[in-house]
């Protein structure tokens, strides 16, 4: 019936991804995604990533923290430029895969983009070639990276995003050293993006070294 009476719409709500000033092909892919409300952890920290601040965001498993820097990352990339903008860190391999899978379907409205994963575990080869085509998006756990750092086979010198995600876990695992040390090949102007289920001392510490400014934001339930 609404069909009939387009007057009668409902109005937009302020977690409506349509809210932001998205282009019209990422509210597409949000849409055919069936994203339809932004959540909790994505309407707090989307507008703020979106303006080119640095966020430490804490939120529990499941919020859908990977489409909040996802979303505002992507926004960022040129495609016609092959050179790696955006860095996502991960604690794992399996976390790696899961970030990597989300963001291949957020950025499916940009044409030719590519996104390399950089995880232990797998031979190098494959990895080297990928980033010698050119990538635009690495996402990756920190040893793998520092390799193909040493080897120069990743350049960092372009990169716009940085995401330290289950920032937390990467703590526990022992990867602060690792974690600076890539950062500091990355530009001091870039976008640091810091997500984490939990927000310990260490925590604090790091985000002072690598982050400008940071809005903090904390979402206490699931959506
Ligand atoms: P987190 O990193 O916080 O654990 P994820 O980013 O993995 O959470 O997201 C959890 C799930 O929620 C995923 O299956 C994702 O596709 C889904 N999701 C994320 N954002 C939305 C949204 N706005 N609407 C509906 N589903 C969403
Ligand atoms: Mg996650």
């Amino acid at each position: 019936m609404l069909a009939f009476f387009p007057s009668l719409k409902l109005p937009m709500s302020a977690t409506d991804f349509s809210s932001l000033n998205l282009p019209a092909e990422q509210l597409a892919v949000l849409d055919s995604l069936g994203y339809k409300q932004m959540t909790a952890v994505q309407a707090q920290s989307l507008p703020l990533i979106l303006q080119g601040k640095d966020v430490i965001a804490q939120a529990k498993t499941g919020s859908g923290k990977t489409a909040a820097f996802g979303i505002g990352l992507l926004q960022n990339i040129q495609p016609d430029f092959f050179a790696v903008q955006a860095l996502i860190i991960c604690p794992t391999r399996e976390l790696a895969d899961q970030v990597g899978k989300e963001l291949r379907r957020l950025g499916r409205g940009i044409p030719n983009l590519k996104l390399v994963m950089l995880c232990g575990g797998k031979p190098l080869g494959p990895q080297i070639a990928s980033l010698e085509y050119g990538a635009h998006i690495v996402v990756g756990t920190p040893g793998r990276i520092q390799d193909h750092l040493k080897k120069s086979t990743l350049k960092l010198n372009k990169v716009k995003t940085v995401v330290l995600d289950e920032a937390d876990r990467m703590l526990d695992m022992g990867f602060v050293d690792a974690m600076q040390e890539i950062i500091g090949q990355t530009p001091s102007s870039r976008q640091t993006l810091l997500f984490s289920a939990t927000f310990p001392d260490g925590i604090k510490q790091i985000s002072r070294t690598i982050q400008r400014e940071p809005t903090r934001i904390t979402v206490e339930s699931q959506h």
